[in-house]
């Protein structure tokens, strides 16, 4: 029997991190497999239903490189993938369930149910849920009570003897006695729609689905589901309950360790790549040691029995730090495309050709010192001209003004010279240490007010590679004007 598995993720908020781990686990276990990977789309809840988590959940995936087999776009065999588009079915199975003597209508009010609910907590009763009034209706009942025009739901006859036992891969076998299970769950509700569990259990029959593999807040519907299914008479799937996905405090993750919407680390600026490969290793290992895989290796050796018991850590640290490697990775070009939308999107750059000719030549300089890709916005600051620079940041310390004055003029020419011999940024700099030399001066005497002419800053990125993202004709002036600040300090002083 072949793989199929799926992520259903209900389209009520933004994808985050543990969701998906948990889609990521599907598809490369379906991948290693020779599998079908299916997504399905659990859009019963229409009051918490958004189109803008249905369209991130979209381009969540696509951004990851994660194409379903089957589901909402590209179809399949077993279609519609959007639960809203397959009421008729859940009705229609619901009904048959009815037939066959495994649920029945209920036709009780929300007043009777709520005074139920209240009765039962003051008497704290071990089970809440429904107290079975109309498992036994009789057909004359059921008419008078139609013939009134009430609607009723569907719910499902929990035996109250025995217990109810499915296997998961990691946990092994979880058995709950019947009478613990909520009583007699509403599965079709009075205006047609069905429950979580109803839809859940019907698609991942008709959809051939062998192994569920979701997060483990979902083991307490297990039992459930599994009486669902053998009141079908349909076959259990595999489970494999993901164990939780934690902060580094060993709480749940959630917003108070920082974001967890895939959104909000790709505008940061995290690259698809170190996402993927980090969420991958959140509660799975391959042998302990490798720590690098594309989406590519993931795709051939995922695999179940590597996956963790105990809570994964999501330690954003490391998320960093996969990050800036990844980014290490990178060609000139690709990093340089990658970070014109900040630098854009920041006013500093417009996206021309020149400019981005000029990023392209930037990027050597700082590749090794960007952790995400918004880092770059900081750093390119500089292009918007702060105004003339205090002539007392232009000076290097242990040296006065007519000394950098000199040193600048010089300066000036030996970089005016090199660029315009078409000299590469190292054979720049050996031409400046080459200066200092000759001037008796330390090499921070050459560079520090050349940086500081350029970017009017005592920190900034390579010097020359500020040059080449401002374009020469613009640091021309920046020099000059940095001379003429110092003439004029020389001649005050
Ligand atoms: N729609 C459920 C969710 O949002 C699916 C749970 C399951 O995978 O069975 O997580
Ligand atoms: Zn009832």
């Amino acid at each position: 029997m072949s793989v199929r598995v799926r992520y259903a993720p209900s389209p009520t908020g933004l994808q985050h991190i543990g969701g998906v781990r948990t889609a990521l686990f599907n598809y490369f276990f379906a991948k290693a497999n020779g599998g079908k990977f299916i997504l399905r789309v659990e859009d019963t809840d229409r009051e918490r239903y958004s189109d803008e988590s249905l369209q991130d959940l979209y381009d969540t995936l696509e951004w990851l490189g994660v194409k379903w087999d089957e589901g909402p776009v590209v179809g399949g065999p077993y279609g519609p993938y959007i639960q809203s588009e397959r009421f008729e079915i859940y009705q229609q199975y619901a009904k048959k369930l009815v037939e066959m003597g495994k649920a029945y209508y209920c036709y009780c009010s929300a007043e009777r149910l709520e005074a139920l609910r209240q009765q039962q907590m003051e008497e704290k009763s071990p089970v809440q849920g429904y107290d079975g009034h109309c498992r036994d209706l009789t057909a004359e009942e059921r008419a008078a009570l139609e013939a009134q025009g009430i609607r009723p739901v569907i719910r499902l006859k929990v035996p109250r003897e025995g217990s109810t036992t499915f296997h998961d891969v990691l946990m092994g076998d979880i058995t709950r006695d019947n009478k613990d299970i909520s009583p007699d769950p509403v599965l079709l509700k009075s205006d047609g729609f069905p429950t979580y569990h109803l839809a859940n259990v019907i698609d991942d029959h008709l959809m051939g689905v062998t192994h569920i593999m979701r997060a483990q807040e979902w083991i307490p519907s297990g039992p459930l589901h599994v009486i669902l299914y053998e009141a079908f008479g349909w076959q259990v799937p595999t489970y494999c309950h993901l164990p939780m996905v934690m902060g580094n405090d060993g709480h749940k993750l959630s917003k108070r360790h920082g974001s967890t919407s895939v959104r909000d680390f790709r505008q940061k600026g995290y690259l698809p790549e170190a996402l993927l490969n980090y969420v991958s290793l959140v509660g799975w290992s391959y042998d302990g040691e490798k720590e690098f895989f594309t989406r590519e290796e993931l795709e051939k050796c995922f695999s179940l029995e590597k996956i963790n018991k105990a809570p994964g850590v999501f330690d954003y640290q490391k998320l960093d730090w996969f990050n800036a490697q990844y980014i290490r990775r990178k060609g000139d070009t690709e990093l340089a495309e990658l970070l014109m939308p900040y630098l854009r999107e920041a006013g500093l750059l417009s996206g021309d050709g020149i400019s981005f000719e000029r990023l392209v030549a930037f990027v050597p300089g700082i590749r090794d010192r960007i952790t995400l890709l918004s880092d770059i916005v900081p750093m390119c600051e500089f292009i918007n001209d702060k105004g003339d620079p205090e002539a007392a940041l232009l000076i290097p310390k242990k040296m006065d003004a007519a000394g950098t004055l000199n040193a600048l003029k010089n300066v000036y020419d030996v970089v005016k010279a090199g660029l315009g011999a078409g000299k590469n940024d190292e054979e720049l700099q050996q031409d400046l240490m080459d200066l200092a030399q000759r001037l008796g001066i330390k090499n921070a005497g050459v560079f520090n007010p050349l940086r500081t002419a350029v970017t009017g800053m005592a920190v900034s990125p390579p010097p020359f590679s500020c040059i080449r993202l401002l374009g020469n004709e613009e640091s021309y002036r920046r020099i000059e004007r940095a001379i003429a600040i110092l003439e004029k300090e020389v001649n005050n002083g």
